[in-house]
């Protein structure tokens, strides 16, 4: 390989499709034995498979054969307007985080949408769209590896929302555990707060609830948290919190009232088949009402499992956000909880509150 060439510059420029090096390089990718232009269209061959050469002789010379789209050995037909689609791709990677719609880069390059679009697809192989999202993609991992939460990353980079971030991931070649790990084990964000019930750990991942703990003390709590997930990077949060979990903490705060949740939070906890399908039960029982081992086991089809519903009751990794302390003994007890019977007893007494002052009226 030509000395010349600096392998992290020519990469850079094949990420990019940078037609204006077109010319000045090729690469050659060793698992399908073809050469290409910088700005080939097609889909982009994995690092370790890529080699750079000065001259289409070089590459030739190694073995190479000439690629059938960018055709790389023939003379550089420029379009005419790979200028002003050039200008469109810098502006879309200096707004990458805004929303970009079809109209707004109309207006910015003076062409009509359907124009845009054919003579965008046609220099660079993609569509605006996609071109949007690739950029937020790399800005996205850009941070990650610059040590920023996931899950102000996905708000960063312009994702808006992790399942948006999850839909473009596939496409972009990234799995969503590679997200998750940033490269590295699952990371799990907490924090701890007061409620009525004492002191309360949230804790969760990019994409739900993993744990809520209550207790009396913060230390306890976080080495539970450490037990249950071994293989996690426990980061701690600090205010102001992302949105998301500002919304968990709202939820939660409100569910340690007796109240009821507006809408229920996501979970992101490992649990078996059988404790999903209680803890999906439970959720659906109204605040104010209970109902025993017995009933639950029943609900979800399988009379028999009393026992196995406590069990899963007694190992809920999530307070309040699944009611496990809605299911009482069938002598009206309210039976053990995870968190203390005492906690149990107080936490249905709130919830029958608004329902009685209801009643008295
Ligand atoms: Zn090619």
């Amino acid at each position: 390989m030509n000395p010349a060439l600096d392998p992290d510059v020519c990469w850079k420029a094949v990420l990019s499709r940078d037609a204006s090096l077109d010319g000045e390089f090729v690469f050659a990718v060793r698992s399908t034995g073809v050469y290409c232009r910088p700005s080939c269209p097609a889909r982009h061959p994995l690092r370790r498979n890529v080699q750079f050469y000065a001259t289409v002789g070089e590459a030739e010379q190694a073995g190479f054969r000439a690629c059938l789209r960018c055709k790389p050995n023939q003379p550089q037909m420029r379009h005419p307007q790979s200028d002003l689609v050039a200008g469109l791709c810098r502006y879309i990677e200096a707004h990458a985080p805004d929303n970009l719609s079809l109209q707004k880069l109309s207006e910015q390059s003076g062409l009509s949408p359907t124009h845009l679009l054919r003579t965008f697809r046609a220099v660079t192989g993609l569509t605006p769209k996609q071109y949007h999202t690739a950029c937020r993609m790399k800005n996205f991992k850009g941070l990650l590896r610059k040590g920023v939460r996931v899950t102000d990353a996905i708000y960063d980079a312009g994702f808006g929302s992790s399942s948006r971030l999850y839909e473009n991931a596939g496409k972009m070649g990234l799995t969503p555990s590679e997200i998750r790990s940033g490269g590295a084990n699952t990371w799990i964000y907490y924090t701890t707060t007061t409620t009525d019930l004492g002191l309360m750990l949230v804790a969760g991942t990019d994409r739900g609830l993993c744990a809520v703990e209550l207790g009396e003390t913060t230390e306890p709590l976080v080495k539970a948290l450490a037990e249950q997930y071994p293989n996690a990077s426990l980061r701690p949060l600090q205010e102001p919190y992302p949105e998301s979990f500002r919304r968990w903490i709202d939820t939660l705060q409100m569910q340690a009232k007796g109240l009821a949740p507006r809408k229920q939070l996501p979970l992101d906890i490992q649990v078996s088949e059988f404790q999903m399908r209680v803890y999906q039960h439970l959720r659906t029982i109204p605040v104010g009402k209970t109902q025993t081992y017995g009933e639950v086991a029943a609900a979800i089809g399988q009379p028999q499992a009393s026992r196995a519903v406590g069990h899963a009751c007694a190992t809920n990794p999530v307070a309040l956000t699944v009611p496990c302390h809605r299911v009482v003994l069938s002598n009206g007890e309210a039976g053990g909880y995870r968190w203390s019977e005492e906690r149990k007893r107080k936490l249905l007494e709130l919830e029958q509150k608004p329902a009685k002052t209801a009643a008295s009226r």
